[in-house]
């Protein structure tokens, strides 16, 4: 007997229905992507699932946090170096 695999949403935990259209994004820190919901895709590690519009822009602001923090980084480095050289 095949076992059925729920998708959850990885934001809000919503439950995915069969009919239910959704979206799955790489876990890409470099570039923020949406692709159409594809059950091999779904099942493959290094994808969030994403059940709604609301739910990718909370994806989205999650993504531009985190590509902003990697700028305050890179800046504190270079105050630091600039600092040493002095
Ligand atoms: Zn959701």
């Amino acid at each position: 007997m095949k076992v059925q695999c729920p998708y959850r949403c990885d934001y809000c935990h919503n439950l995915k229905g069969a009919t239910n259209h959704w979206w799955l994004r790489p876990q890409d820190a470099d570039q923020f992507m949406l692709v159409r919901w594809n059950q091999t895709l779904a099942d493959q590690e290094g994808y969030e699932h994403i059940c709604s519009e609301s739910c990718a822009a909370k994806a989205l602001s999650q993504w531009m946090a985190q590509a902003s923090g990697n700028l305050v980084r890179t800046a504190d480095k270079h105050t630091f170096a600039a600092t040493v050289t002095h």
